[in-house]
């Protein structure tokens, strides 16, 4: 977690949902170090799914898949439902003006995946800001690839529970596995760098990359 000092906006970064997605949670780490703050909180968690990214498998280790759960049990048996209600908790601890949760996908947008999307549960909650960074897309600021939109998240996913049960804003970001791993890892800190700066919270330092 990173704070500013300064009163502000939260934003909650979730990377690794799924382990074997490794830009997100590569992404998400790098903020820690990479993320400039003026005002605000920017809380993340990373890699949310420990085992499977330290396994780089989808599922949670022994368990399913972490984003089938939400809003997981506290006591389950299963380690994934223990887990997703802990991140579920927690994001609804710190009340964050924007949930990212970073993922990537197997194909593009259009192909039969999501590569190169941001997906949304709710156009009320989530408003202007997605429009805004398509639209500073357009004009060439933001991201290289082109990203699309997809509406809603899948059921009991973190994208679709935390908005329709917490009611804040959710954007799950979505790279293309295919691509190369310091393109996609850039895409991402681009998204969050652009939220960063929505919100008048501060930037992403990409050029100090480790
Ligand atoms: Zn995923």
């Amino acid at each position: 977690m990173i704070r500013s000092g300064q009163p502000g906006p939260c934003i909650f970064v979730v990377g690794g949902i799924h382990g074997d997605e490794a830009a997100g949670w590569m992404a998400a780490e790098r903020l820690q170090n990479q993320a400039v703050l003026a005002s605000g909180t920017l809380c993340i968690l990373s890699p949310a799914n420990r085992t499977g990214a330290q396994a780089l498998k989808r599922y949670v280790v022994n368990s399913g898949d972490l984003n089938r759960v939400f809003p997981g049990e506290d006591s389950a048996d299963d380690p994934a439902m223990r887990l997703a209600a802990s991140i579920f908790h927690m994001i609804g601890e710190w009340k964050p003006n924007l949930v990212l949760d970073l993922h990537e996908s197997k194909k593009p947008l259009g192909a039969g995946g999501l590569g190169y999307s941001l997906i949304f549960s709710d156009d009320k909650l989530t408003g202007d800001l997605i429009w805004e960074l398509l639209l500073s897309n357009e004009e060439g600021g933001v991201c290289r690839n082109n990203f699309g939109t997809a509406f809603p998240g899948v059921s009991r996913s973190l994208n679709r529970v935390v908005t329709e049960q917490l009611k804040y804003p959710v954007i799950t970001v979505e790279t293309l596995r295919s691509d190369d791993l310091e393109e996609r890892i850039s895409e991402q800190l681009s998204v969050v760098g652009f939220f960063l700066d929505y919100f008048g919270m501060g930037e992403v330092n990409e050029a100090e990359e480790k």
